[in-house]
């Protein structure tokens, strides 16, 4: 039960024994006379039963208040006389100070049955009393223990001097302790004892269960190895023995001169290379020095920072571990939860919702000791933590004991640091600003500001380094203002600034260096879990009472709003069958056997976490349910009839980056290869993506080159198009067919009205297939459904029969695709459109789906077709667009191919680049008019002239209605532009108008208009 909270049970000792009374009042000082409490035990081990007296010698002046309702009381007594108080009364006894010397004699009996309680426990396989078992006082005292115990028992407590007799074939053992506790412990049992000595001649012991016995010789091992690097580290430890006792009941705890752990946790490999460190480390700290509860504990921290980290950073890991830590803090603790270091005592672990307070009692005390390491320097640090141990050994210290220690050694005011990290519940929130590489005295010159995002800012000396293509360079910069300007000059071009890369800050993590993880989930404010249906329901059952005390709401998946979605941490039941998760994530690929716990970032929010699960039946989900809360730093995690198979944390960027100078990529025209080699190689796939600029006829021309040559090699060949709409497939058979002229197929399937790009760019290509019969195929989705969901922000307010038209599969959270859809959604003015990112980013992923999808399925149903895609140049990205939607679909051998013009190609965006020459239509010829459809009369309004374009010059005024060209009559802008694509030769062309005048009713005239040439580029 405690294994996962060893590092921390030393605390537990304190807080259940003795730290229960509000704050007593401090015996100081060794000159002040003590209290001793003298305790003697018997047992009866088949009643499982102690019987005890406790004699309190209490110095003159003094006052103690004892407290007995945990026991049996026979008889109370006070300087001989008995305590006649009726039993109630009994359970608190306050004895009021005296001239002289008193003493308090108590007997009291208690039982503890195996499973009675917690902490302690009588039985003939072993004894152990860490809790409640004897008077307990509001001060601290010296103890003199005595017990008697069956012969073949080892006993143990906390003692400098023991002494063992003999007495009627049992044994009597007596413990004495020079210094001053709260509270001690007593430990029995049949064990088997291996001494040793270490250092200056003091005695090391383990005392293991015979069954365990094995394990022994590595614990000595290890343990001397700690006390050695610890005596080398601080000074010589406090007492003249230390004993590693095996315990019958889970704990981890340290006591004076002792550790004392579970069976089942010495059983665990790791704990001589983890826990046990920890454990020893507390001689120093936490027994040698004690904690002044009136100031808050800082010995876990110290205690952290000087084992657990200081283990991994031997290893090399420490800014790895440094990292894990600060991910779980900004998982758990925000400012408005009002916790401060200072503030911190104990929290015990089994206390659900005491996660944020350990967060910041253990991980960000920690890093207060690893910020003072680096400000003060190894040495001082070192120096200054020595000084303290040796000032403060067998008393109680505070933080203000350390910040002396500290300043008296390294010679600094530490008042401001010591004051920020232990009062305030914020943590530093950097960023970066005014970013910019310039040229200056002949090297690449750096500037940016520093910002500190909190209201008020921090005292911090931060981290930066600066990755140039030379060399890497690490400065800590000193701020203490909102925004600090730094300059630098560099010897190469910078390519990253890196805030932090070491984990050497507390401080508020960026998106991108938090992977996702459970603990996200769990800390998250907003948590929602999706229910695919009530009978999937059933199968989690035990996951949801397991969340049954932390605040999630559960949704069905028809309850659940598209804000829902963007807005909250989200958990979906059975992902496979879930729609909602399927409309985000496709399908999770997750084993069919065992329980998946799959942690991504949620697509549409990227400060949230999704969480994809899956399970075989109930019982997987019961065999780990209860466990899952010790595997919070995990993103994916695989389980199968409880046992964990695979756990993983998502790689994460290290340290606060932003990007710099980012060089061009070049590639060698030595190695280039004509069009015919590539085409070879390009024969060998059967499906090949074309991207294009849409404007650029280069692109296209270089689409009708390709369609060529590979229709020579092989005429079984098919080309998909974007351009057009799923629903226009049949116009388009049509006009293939002859059954339609050009006219016709463009006035039918709507092309300038829903493309409107220039048609003559795909006229030849158009023309080429439909000369060989090959089939076009029309890939796209309606546009008016993807203007729906860009603008409400999601898909759940679609009508029923639109919903239908979409893949059900989407996988927004392809690697990659986010960054490459929110560089778009930025350049094309981002949040100046209706829609939000969360409904863009969807959009998006409905264009690359649904042409994903109809690929698929063309090919699915003509398996011996090549096909050739025709789609805008963001469609054929190989590791984000439409590419990898169809691998997930279909195993089909796929290249992407690219023209060189417009923009850098990236090794990873495409397969092949070509290298076209610059080519151009002629410009489209217009009228130079801005025209509007319109609704209940025939014609089409002008609604500005071009200021001397052939139309003004003709004559044609604002408010005219234009109602034929060439008498041909028009009732459409698309119909203006089908016409005006046949007058390229053509130097004027007839415009018929109809004009209002004032007071003559409508007229219609006959207008002869001069064409005006425009670029096709300038759409
Ligand atoms: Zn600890």
């Amino acid at each position: 039960m405690r294994k996962k909270c060893l590092f921390s049970t030393f605390l537990t000792v304190f807080l259940l024994s003795s730290f229960i009374f509000s704050f007593p009042a401090w015996v100081i000082g060794s000159d002040e006379a003590m209290p001793i409490h003298n305790i003697s035990v018997r047992f009866d081990l088949q009643n499982h039963q102690l019987t005890a007296t406790s004699r309190i010698e209490l110095p003159a002046g003094m006052n103690i208040n004892l407290t007995l309702d945990h026991l049996y009381i026979s008889q109370t007594k006070i300087n001989g006389q008995v305590v006649e108080t009726a039993e109630q009364e009994m359970k608190n006894l306050l004895f009021s100070a005296a001239d002289q010397d008193q003493e308090i004699i108590i007997t009291y009996s208690q039982v503890f049955e195996p499973g009675s309680a917690p902490y302690d426990l009588i039985s003939d396989s072993g004894i152990t009393l860490t809790d409640n078992w004897y008077p307990i006082a509001d001060r601290e005292m010296l103890f003199k223990l005595t017990v008697q115990v069956p012969k073949n028992f080892e006993a143990i407590s906390e003692a400098e001097d023991i002494a063992t007799f003999m007495i009627d074939g049992s044994k009597q053992v007596t413990f004495r302790f020079p210094h001053p506790l709260y509270a001690i412990n007593f430990v029995a049992g049949p064990y088997v004892k291996t001494k040793e000595t270490f250092g200056d001649n003091k005695t090391l012991v383990a005392y293991f269960f015979a069954e365990d016995q094995q394990l022994a010789a590595g614990y000595l091992q290890k343990a001397r190895q700690y006390l050695e690097r610890y005596e080398k580290l601080l000074g010589p430890y406090p007492y003249s023995r230390f004993s590693i006792v095996e315990n019958r009941l889970p704990t981890g705890f340290a006591m004076p001169t002792y550790t004392l752990l579970g069976q089942a946790v010495v059983r665990l490999p790791f704990i001589v290379n983890t826990s046990l460190g920890h454990e020893v480390l507390h001689g120093w700290f936490g027994n040698g020095v004690r904690m002044d509860p009136r100031q808050g504990n800082w010995v876990e921290g110290l205690t952290t920072y000087l084992a657990d980290q200081s283990f991994e950073a031997d290893k090399g890991r420490g800014s790895t571990y440094r990292k894990g830590q600060l991910v779980k803090y900004n998982s758990f603790v925000r400012p408005d939860m009002d916790l401060t270091l200072g503030n911190f005592s104990n929290v015990a672990h089994n206390r659900s919702g005491g996660r944020p307070a350990r967060a910041v009692g253990y991980l960000k005390s920690a890093m207060l000791f690893h910020m003072l390491r680096e400000k003060v320097g190894q040495d001082a640090f070192i120096n200054s933590l020595r000084e303290f141990y040796n000032r403060k050994k067998y008393t109680p210290a505070g933080w203000s004991d350390i910040k002396e220690s500290f300043e008296s050694v390294s010679d600094n005011d530490l008042t401001t640091f010591f004051d920020q990290w232990l009062d305030r519940t914020d943590i530093p929130a950097l960023g970066i600003r005014k970013i910019e590489v310039s040229e200056k005295e002949g090297t690449p010159f750096l500037s940016f500001d520093l910002i500190q995002q909190n209201k008020e800012p921090y005292e911090l000396g931060v981290p930066i380094r600066i990755v140039t293509t030379e060399e890497t360079i690490l400065k800590r910069f000193i701020v203490s203002g909102k925004s600090s300007t730094f300059e630098l000059s560099l010897p190469a071009v910078p390519h990253m600034l890196i805030i932090d890369p070491g984990y050497d800050l507390m401080r508020t993590l960026v998106n991108d260096e938090l992977p996702p993880t459970w603990s996200h989930f769990l800390g998250a404010q907003d948590k929602i879990v999706i229910v695919p249906s009530e009978e999937l329901e059933n199968i989690y059952a035990p996951l949801l009472e397991e969340l049954a005390d932390i605040d999630v709401r559960i949704l069905a998946a028809d309850e659940v709003t598209d804000t829902d979605l963007s807005g909250s941490s989200l958990l979906f039941l059975a992902a496979g069958e879930n729609r909602l998760s399927n409309s985000l994530f496709a399908e999770p690929a997750h084993p069919a056997e065992g329980f998946t716990l799959d942690i991504r970032k949620n697509p549409l929010n990227q400060d949230q976490v999704a969480i994809l699960v899956s399970a075989a039946d109930k019982e997987q989900v019961a065999g780990v349910a209860a466990r899952l809360k010790h595997y919070g730093k995990y993103s994916y995690l695989h389980f199968v009839d409880g046992r964990i198979i695979i756990k993983r944390i998502t790689e994460s960027d290290t340290g606060q980056q932003y990007d710099l100078v980012s060089l061009p990529q070049g590639i060698d025209t030595s190695r280039s290869q004509s069009f015919q080699s590539i085409m070879a190689k390009l024969a060998n796939y059967q499906l090949i993506y074309v991207g294009e600029s849409h404007s650029n006829y280069e692109d296209h021309k270089l689409q009708l080159e390709i369609i060529r040559d590979l229709y020579k090699r092989d005429p079984n060949l098919a080309i998909g198009m974007e351009m057009f709409t799923r629903p226009t497939q049949p116009v388009l058979d049509r006009y293939l067919n002859n059954e339609i002229d050009e006219k016709t197929f463009l006035k039918e399937s709507h092309y300038f009205e829903k493309w409107r790009f220039d048609y003559r760019l795909y006229r030849d290509i158009i023309n080429f297939a439909k000369f060989n019969n090959l089939p076009l195929v029309a890939l796209n989705l309606e546009k008016d459904i993807v203007n729906q969901v860009f603008k409400n922000g999601g898909t759940t307010t679609l009508s029923e029969e639109d919903r239908e038209l979409l893949p059900i599969a989407r996988d927004l959270d392809m690697e990659g695709y986010r960054q490459r859809i929110e560089t778009a959604y930025l350049m094309h003015g981002g949040q100046g459109q209706t829609g939000d990112f969360s409904g863009f980013l969807q959009a998006q992923a409905l264009w690359d789906e649904t042409m994903a999808e109809t690929i698929v399925d063309y090919l699915t149903e003509h398996p011996d077709k090549r096909m050739i895609v025709i789609v805008g140049r963001g469609h054929v990205n190989k590791d984000t667009a439409i590419p990898p939607r169809v691998a997930r679909r279909l195993p089909v051998s796929q290249a992407v191919v690219v023209n060189s013009i417009g923009s850098q190609t990236e090794r990873q965006a495409a397969d092949f680049v070509f290298y076209s020459a610059h080519a151009g239509l002629p410009p489209f010829p217009l009228l130079g008019v801005m025209l509007k459809d319109l609704e209940s009369e025939p014609g089409i309004m002008v609604v500005a002239v071009q200021p001397k374009g052939g139309a003004e010059q003709a004559g044609i005024r604002e408010k005219d209605v234009i109602l034929a060209i060439d008498n041909e009559p028009v009732d459409a802008v698309e119909d203006i532009k089908i016409a005006m694509l046949y007058k390229e030769k053509s130097d004027s062309v007839s415009v018929k108008i109809r004009r209002k005048q004032f007071l003559f009713g409508e007229k219609t005239l006959e207008i002869e208009v001069g064409i005006v040439r425009q670029s096709n580029k300038e759409h």
